[in-house]
């Protein structure tokens, strides 16, 4: 066999794996959508034999907080302890959401994919992919796409599209650990309504203006998003077909540029340098960053 045989086929073989677990995703088989096939094909183990997942748990008496600790113990290594990045994101995130309403300690899970993109799950657990965090150039963009996210747990959507799911499925108890699968293979699927996500963008517009950040960061986020040539994009890698439906736009740039000439702001921080050194502007705010008016 050829090298190139051999790449062929490695192709094919992950293509097919990628289609099975599609179809375990097909919302009208009575399978339950959980993500664990999904994570194994990323490549990193998660955790099964903790107590707490194994605890087999009535959904009547699920608990946002309690899914959350799940989720997060579940799939803790995709959590880059040390990685300057993880470092950045959790910095970031923890000011973001210090006042938050919930009182959820938030956590970030970043997945090795080149596709930008970011997503929310049950109790402020946030995923982002590898691929957004090279799209993004300033801080202001990247808090403008988790504060959409940090939305996402903040207005009930989450835990909202659990439950209705779990509903739907006639799944009434199970161990704690496979709900956690379900809601992540949920919550990786795009599954809110426009409302919903016409709600998040505010919420994550609302974020940028009350830390004073630049207001145009949504826009500018928004506008990378919707540039993106699909086509360049690997297809083999398995949170493409999950992402690739997110409903950004150009027309969501073209709404929140408008919001941002009218936002009564001084002066606002963009926070380039404070991206490209991975240090949140709560810790290390410099002054060429600020813009004024
Ligand atoms: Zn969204």
């Amino acid at each position: 066999m050829t090298i190139r045989n051999i790449a062929l086929l490695a192709l094919a073989i992950a293509g097919i794996a990628l289609s099975v677990i599609i179809g375990l995703f097909q919302p009208d088989k009575n399978l339950p959508p959980t993500a664990a096939p999904l994570f194994e094909l990323m490549g990193k183990p998660l955790k099964t034999a903790d107590r707490a997942l194994t605890r087999v748990l009535p959904i009547s008496d699920l608990d946002e907080r309690e899914l959350g600790e799940a989720i997060a113990l579940r799939y803790a290594s995709y959590r880059e302890e040390g990685v300057p990045e993880q470092k950045y994101l959790d910095e970031l995130v923890q000011a973001l959401t210090r006042n938050n309403e919930k009182g959820f300690e938030y956590r970030v899970f970043i997945l090795p994919s080149s596709v930008p993109n970011a997503a929310a799950a049950p109790g402020g657990i946030l995923f982002v992919t590898s691929g957004l965090l090279t799209m993004v150039e300033t801080e202001s963009e990247l808090v403008s796409i988790l504060g959409h996210e940090i939305g996402h747990v903040e207005l009930s959507h989450c835990m909202d599209m659990v439950r209705f799911q779990l509903l739907a499925q006639k799944i009434d108890s199970r161990p704690l650990g496979e709900i956690a699968d379900i809601a992540v293979g949920i919550m990786l699927r795009p599954s809110f309504s426009k409302t919903q996500e016409a709600d998040a963008d505010r919420y994550g517009f609302g974020v940028l203006i009350r830390e004073a950040y630049n207001p145009f960061g949504m826009a500018n986020a928004f506008d990378k998003l919707a540039a993106l040539d699909p086509s360049s994009m690997d297809r083999a890698n398995p949170l493409y077909e999950y992402f690739m439906s997110h409903p950004y736009s150009k027309l969501r740039a073209d709404r929140y540029r408008a919001e941002a000439r009218q936002a009564e702001l001084e002066s606002y921080y963009v926070g380039k340098l404070n991206l490209e050194e991975k240090l949140s502007r709560f810790s290390q705010e410099y002054e060429k960053e600020w813009v004024r008016r």
